[in-house]
């Protein structure tokens, strides 16, 4: 009998362990420094939320197409976002924009519970198939994700992972007191990634993160 061992379970080739290592030294090298965020991105397997067509390019520190004109964050992006986040420590998180579920799944990773809201109802289905083949528990929802989860909130921190010109206030509001909200704000050609945190007395302040290049905030929901 033949063993059919792919190139990711033998720890070589472009998915490899190998392939990681240098994806995780390359977010050191850019200011990445939480050892909880790189481990997560070190394990969980990126390569199996893009098409097998991409999966040689899933440890190269970009963005990837995902289709219906989404893309999969750069590994950066999801470094810097993440790393945010864990400043609230977390129990719940709600993220906007499931897009392929790489970014709810490195946050499960962590031990966070994740709530998340895709529009686009496709690439739903191909997110929660992926998170039941890696036997992870996500909660998600096939909605306009501007309006967030009303009926689960408040959470401890919320990330939006597409591009709004404006912050969007009833996901502030759904900010549990002593929370951090992460949201790309800005203009179609490029945003401010931008950390609110909310204090305990409701007051909030924000950080800007930097320049990132995010797809579109959209309204309304599509079913393919
Ligand atoms: N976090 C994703 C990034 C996907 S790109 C990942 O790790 O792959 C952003 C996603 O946000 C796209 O899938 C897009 O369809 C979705 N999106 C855009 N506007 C939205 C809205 N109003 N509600 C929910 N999802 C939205």
């Amino acid at each position: 009998m033949s063993l059919r061992l792919r190139p990711a379970d033998v720890g070589i080739g472009m998915t490899g362990q190998r392939a990681r290592d240098r994806l995780i030294e390359d977010l050191r090298g850019s200011g990445i420094a939480d050892e909880r965020v790189l481990n997560a991105i070190r394990t969980v397997p990126r390569h199996q939320f893009v098409d097998e067509a991409l999966a040689s390019r899933a440890y190269e520190n970009n963005a990837l197409p995902i289709g219906h004109g989404q893309t999969i964050s750069q590994p950066w992006v999801v470094a810097k976002m993440t790393e945010a986040l864990l400043r609230a420590a977390p129990k719940r998180v709600l993220e906007v924009g499931t897009g392929s579920g790489y970014q709810a799944a490195v946050l499960a990773a962590l031990g966070v519970k994740v709530y998340t809201v895709e529009r686009i109802g496709d690439l739903l289905r191909v997110a929660r198939k992926r998170f039941r083949d890696l036997g992870m528990h996500i909660r998600s929802k096939h909605d306009d994700g501007r309006i967030g989860w009303p009926e689960e909130a408040p959470f401890d921190a919320i990330i939006v992972t597409a591009a709004g010109p404006a912050l969007v206030e009833a996901l502030l509001e759904q900010l549990a007191p002593g929370g951090v909200l992460v949201a790309p704000v800005g203009a179609s050609s490029g945003q401010a990634l931008l950390c609110l945190h909310k204090q305990v007395d409701g007051e909030v302040s924000s950080e800007d993160l930097g320049a990132v290049s995010f797809v579109p905030l959209l309204s309304g929901v599509v079913d393919r």
